[in-house]
C-alpha cells in the first residue's frame, strides 16, 4: 500500500494518564521549549487594555473557578458546559476549570442566533452557561428554550447595560474570587494510564462530509496529540517559525475565534503550550488588527484567507508598520498560490505559510514548513509526525505521489466519533481512519495540496455552512418545493452560500403571471434565511430559480451539476 508519513520522524511520547489542563498547567515535556513557569513571562495579553497575564495568575483563576462551579452547581464528570463568546483572556481559564472537574466544554459562535445555541445545547445537554454580555439576549432566549435557570448562566464581564437584565448573573471573576476564598471542595480529576484517550474534553461542532452539524466527540489525548505534533515538527529545524517559541518579541495575535477548532488547539492550546504570549482580540476589525500589530511588535500571525485578502488589498495597510510580522499562518480554507504571492511582496520579511486539518482531526494534519520562507505557493503545509495519511482514487486503489484522491488520516488527534450518531459516525470515522472528504495531492516531500472538496460542506470565510442544514430551513418557507444549497465562489469569502430552488406550484404561477414576483420571492428567501441563522450562513450566493433539482434515480442531490452551475453564473459574473 502507500502511505504517507510527516518526514520528521516518529512523535515523541504522548501522555495519555493527564487532562489538557494538567498538560498545559501541570507538567513540563521535553517538547516544550520554555520551563511552565516562567514568572513575569505573560501567557496572555488582553488586546485593548494591555493587560498581561502570567502563568501564575492563569492557573490561580483556574482553580479558583473550579472550585466554583464545582460547589455551586456541582458541576462534574461528564456534565457539559457551554462557553458562548468572543476571545476574552479567561476563555483557556474556564475551559481549563472544567478540565479540572472531569467536565467537558462545549464552545459555540457567540454570533448564534437563539434557535442555532439552543441546537447546540440540546445536543450537549449543558448544564452552565458562560456568556458574553454581547450575546446575552440570544443566550437567555435558548436557555428559556431549553430550561435552563437563570442562575447557571454566567457572564464573562458585567453587562454594559444593567438594565437589560433584572436577574444579577454572576460573573467569571466573582466566581474565581469566591472560588479562591473558600477551601477546596472538588478533587481534582486524575486519568489512569491509557484513559486520556477515550475521556472527553469538547464537543465541538461539524457537520463532517454530509448532513446537519454534530458534536464531535474530542478526548483529552488528541488536543495533547497535535499540540506536540506541532511542537514536535516545529522543533526539528530552527527555521523562520522559530518565533513562535517563546523569547522577548515572541507574540502571537489570537484573533481567530477561540470556539473554532483552529483556534482552539492551534492558537489557544498550542501557542500557549509553545511560549508565545498570546495577544487576545475578541473579534476581527482590519483597522483594529493593524493597530494591535503595531502596537504589541507581534510576531507571528495566524489568520484565515479573508484577512490574507485585506492585508493585500485595503489601502490603510500602508499607514501601519508591520515591520514585528515575522510568520503569518493561513488556515480553514484554501489559499490561493497568487495570494500567497502577493503577500508576499506586502510583508516581504515574513514567512508565509499554510496548515490544513478539521475538527474531526481534532486539527492539525499539515503544517507549514519550517525551513521555507515562503510555502509552496498552493501547498496546505507537510504531514505532520504522526499522521499516516492515504490517497484513494475514484477506483479504490491508492494513489502514488502527486495523484490526486480522497484524503483518509489515522494518526494520534483523530476525534472519537459524532455524538449519538451512529450512521454520521460510520461515514466518518472506519476503522481508525478518518474520511477528510477533501480532495488532495501529496507530493515526494509530503507537501498536501487540497485540490477540492469533495463533501457537502461550504466554508465561507473558513467557517463551516452545512448546505443540509440551510436546505431544511428553506423547504419550511411556503414558497418552496424544493432546494439545493452550494458554495458559490468569491474572492474575498471563499465561497458564499447560493440556493437553486424549484418554486411551489402557487409560486410558479404567480411568477408566471407577474414578472415582478421573481424579485419578492427571492427576498423573502433571503430574509427567511437571514433571519433565523448567523450572518454567514446568508444566502449571499444569491437565489435562482430552477425547474427541478437535478438528482440521480434514487432521488439523491446531484450537488456536483449544481456547483459546476455556481461556478458557471460566477464566470459570467
Ligand atoms: P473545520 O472542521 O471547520 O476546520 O473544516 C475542515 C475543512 O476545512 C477541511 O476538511 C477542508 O475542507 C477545509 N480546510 C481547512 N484547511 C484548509 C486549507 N488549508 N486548504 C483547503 N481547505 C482547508
Amino acid at each position: 500500500t502507500t502511505e504517507f508519513h510527516g518526514p520528521s520522524g516518529p512523535l515523541p511520547h504522548v501522555p495519555d494518564d493527564v487532562t489538557l489542563v494538567q498538560f498545559m498547567l501541570d507538567s513540563d515535556h521535553p517538547s516544550r521549549p520554555v520551563k511552565r513557569i516562567l514568572q513575569g513571562n505573560p501567557w496572555m495579553i488582553e488586546d485593548a487594555t494591555g493587560r498581561q497575564i502570567g502563568y501564575g495568575e492563569v492557573r490561580m483563576r483556574t482553580h479558583g473557578l473550579a472550585n466554583a462551579i464545582s460547589s455551586r452547581w456541582r458541576i462534574a464528570e461528564d456534565d457539559v458546559v457551554c462557553i458562548f463568546g468572543p476571545n476574552h483572556v479567561d476563555y483557556p481559564i474556564a475551559v481549563w476549570a472544567v478540565h479540572r472537574l472531569g467536565a467537558t466544554v462545549t464552545c459555540a459562535n457567540p454570533a448564534y442566533t437563539a434557535g442555532e445555541l439552543q441546537y447546540q445545547l440540546e445536543t450537549t445537554k449543558a448544564k452552565v452557561l458562560i456568556v458574553h454580555g454581547q450575546s446575552y439576549s440570544v443566550a437567555i432566549a435558548a436557555a428559556k428554550a431549553i430550561g435552563l435557570s437563570l442562575d447557571r448562566i454566567v457572564l464573562f464581564d458585567p453587562l454594559e447595560n444593567s438594565a437589560s437584565s433584572s436577574y444579577k448573573h454572576l460573573t467569571v471573576h466573582e466566581l474565581i474570587k469566591e472560588g479562591l476564598e473558600r477551601p477546596q471542595s472538588y478533587v481534582e480529576r486524575k486519568l489512569k494510564r491509557g484513559e486520556g484517550r477515550t475521556k472527553l474534553a469538547f464537543l465541538s461542532f461539524s457537520s463532517g462530509t454530509t448532513g446537519k452539524p454534530k458534536a464531535v466527540c474530542i478526548s483529552h489525548y488528541a488536543p495533547i496529540a497535535n499540540v506536540l505534533q506541532m511542537a514536535h515538527l516545529a522543533n526539528q529545524q530552527p527555521g523562520p517559525w522559530e518565533i513562535v517559541k517563546y523569547r522577548t518579541g515572541g507574540v502571537a495575535m489570537g484573533v481567530l475565534p477561540f470556539y473554532h477548532i483552529y483556534g482552539l488547539v492551534v492558537i489557544m492550546h498550542f501557542m500557549m503550550f509553545y511560549g508565545a504570549s498570546l495577544v487576545v482580540v475578541p473579534r476581527f476589525n482590519l483597522l483594529d488588527f493593524l493597530g494591535s500589530i503595531q502596537r504589541h511588535k507581534i510576531g507571528l500571525l495566524p489568520v484565515v484567507p479573508p484577512m490574507i485578502v485585506l492585508l493585500c488589498k485595503h489601502p490603510a495597510v500602508k499607514n501601519y508598520d508591520l515591520s514585528s510580522v515575522h510568520a503569518i499562518m493561513s488556515g480553514a480554507a484554501p489559499l490561493s498560490p497568487e495570494l500567497t504571492n502577493q503577500l508576499a511582496k506586502v510583508l516581504p520579511q515574513a514567512c508565509v505559510g499554510q496548515g490544513y486539518g478539521m475538527t474531526e482531526t481534532c486539527t492539525t494534519i499539515s503544517f507549514p514548513q519550517i525551513e521555507q520562507k515562503i510555502c509552496t505557493p498552493g501547498s496546505a503545509g507537510r504531514l505532520v509526525p504522526g499522521v499516516v495519511a492515504r490517497v484513494v482514487k475514484p477506483d479504490g486503489s491508492l494513489a502514488g505521489f502527486n495523484e490526486p484522491g480522497h484524503l483518509i488520516v489515522k494518526g494520534p488527534a483523530n476525534a472519537l466519533r459524532y455524538l449519538n450518531n451512529e450512521e454520521a459516525t460510520k461515514e466518518t470515522f472506519v476503522d481508525g481512519w478518518v474520511h477528510t472528504g477533501d480532495e488532495v495531492t501529496i507530493n515526494e516531500t509530503m507537501e498536501v495540496f487540497v485540490v477540492d472538496r469533495i463533501k457537502e460542506l461550504i466554508k465561507v470565510k473558513g467557517f463551516q455552512v452545512a448546505p443540509a442544514e440551510l436546505e431544511g430551513h428553506v423547504l419550511d418557507h411556503p414558497d418552496v418545493s424544493d432546494v439545493c444549497v452550494v458554495g458559490l465562489p468569491d474572492d474575498y469569502s471563499g465561497e458564499l452560500p447560493l440556493a437553486f430552488v424549484t418554486p411551489s406550484v402557487a409560486a410558479a404561477e404567480r411568477m408566471k403571471k407577474d414578472p415582478a414576483e421573481a424579485a419578492k420571492i427571492r427576498t423573502s428567501i433571503t430574509k427567511h434565511v437571514a433571519d433565523a441563522k448567523v450572518n454567514y450562513k446568508h444566502l449571499e450566493g444569491g437565489v435562482e430559480f430552477v425547474e427541478a433539482i437535478p438528482k440521480n434515480p434514487s432521488g439523491k442531490l446531484l450537488r456536483r451539476v449544481l456547483r459546476d452551475r455556481a461556478a458557471e453564473l460566477r464566470k459570467q459574473g
